[in-house]
């Protein structure tokens, strides 16, 4: 299949990418490079079956695809605060053009959608029938209605217009090739152990966050594109909950670093705990996530060693 991938030279987009190549496909990574990096995909662009083009998904694009997986939109705090507007326009005319370019060519389409629909949610672990618990005037809100927003399109343009989608909601991934700068707690954990600064937790740490490695996640966004009928929304995550200060302790011991913890104000709205149920997954097309914890951020800190180097 030709298979076109908006964001596909951000984290999430270049492991993505790297796998439909390895499966035989022609893959069009579509980017404006905010805040992804022509390196993530560098290793790629020899390939005849890959071609990387720089393009903003908020102005309209013609690509003859059979697949279109949506992920262009900045998915960090730090990022998607920077330009607020910009981020609603990427999330909403980018889901739109996504989803004219999928009626024009009759392409299945998956939106990289969020844990964020369920804000602080109420309802722990989180299953898909939640509608959520999202502020819509805060600061996390041009990220969280945007991606709402965009859902609603997708399910608009399935009963209007007969388009296939999928939605996958995403919980928090991590992995090779995240930014050092995204300020995410993964990657800045990291960073500052490695660099033997003290490690920046949020509030009193005892917030909770379930981690995906990415491999694991890519796994998923394809089993969902691929199932025969479902459109989602699915949870995509791995189940295993953390506490911030649980997730500090282990990159200290897997960094041999001898940083310390140090507090820091909590961001408005950050969301108390999450996790995901994902049941509906595992069920559908035997979404398993294999990698634990300890292993996947071992590889992680592998490679931030390296790039850091
Ligand atoms: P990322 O920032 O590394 O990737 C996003 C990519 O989109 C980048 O390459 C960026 O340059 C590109 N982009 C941004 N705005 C664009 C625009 N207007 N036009 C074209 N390209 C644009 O982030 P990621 O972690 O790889 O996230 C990928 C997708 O998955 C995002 O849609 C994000 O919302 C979603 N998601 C990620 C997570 C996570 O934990 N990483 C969780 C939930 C959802
Ligand atoms: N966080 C932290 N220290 C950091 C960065 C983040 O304690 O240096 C916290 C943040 O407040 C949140 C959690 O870690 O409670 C996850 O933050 P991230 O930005 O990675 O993802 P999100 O909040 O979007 O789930």
């Amino acid at each position: 299949m030709r298979i076109l991938v908006t964001g596909g030279a951000g984290f999430i987009g270049s492991h993505l990418s790297e796998r439909l190549v390895a499966e035989g496909h022609e893959v069009v990574a579509l980017d404006n490079f905010f805040t992804g990096h022509r390196e993530n995909v560098a290793h790629l662009l020899s390939n005849p079956r890959f071609e990387l083009i720089r393009h903003d998904v908020t102005f309209p694009f013609h690509i003859e695809a059979d697949r279109i997986y949506n992920l262009a939109c900045p998915a960090s705090p730090v990022h998607y605060q920077f330009n607020p507007v910009k981020t609603i326009k990427t999330s909403i005319v980018g889901m739109l053009h996504c989803l004219e370019l999928a009626k024009e060519t009759h392409a299945r389409v998956l939106q990289a959608s969020t844990s964020e629909v369920y804000g602080d949610p109420t309802v722990h672990p989180q299953p898909e029938t939640y509608w959520g618990n999202v502020n819509p005037i805060g600061p996390r809100a041009c990220y969280d209605e945007g991606k709402r927003c965009a859902e609603a399109l997708m399910v608009d343009f399935h009963r209007q217009e007969r388009v296939e989608i999928r939605i996958a909601r995403i919980f928090n991934t991590y992995g090779p090739r995240m930014s050092f700068g995204d300020g995410r707690v993964v990657s800045n954990f990291i960073v500052q152990a490695l660099r033997g600064d003290d490690l920046t937790v949020y509030g009193d740490g005892k917030q909770t966050r379930s981690f995906a490695f990415v491999d694991d996640l890519v796994a998923g966004l394809v089993g969902l594109m691929e199932h025969p009928s479902f459109e989602g929304p699915i949870n995509l995550g791995n189940p295993g909950e953390f506490t911030m200060i649980e997730l500090a302790e282990e990159v200290i011991r897997l960094t041999g670093s001898r940083s310390k913890i140090t507090f820091k104000p909590l961001p408005t709205d950050d969301p108390k705990q999450r996790q995901p149920d994902i049941g509906r997954a595992r069920a559908l097309f035997g979404f398993e996530p294999k990698t634990v914890l300890r292993d996947g951020l071992t590889r992680t800190i592998e490679d931030f060693r390296a790039r850091m180097r």
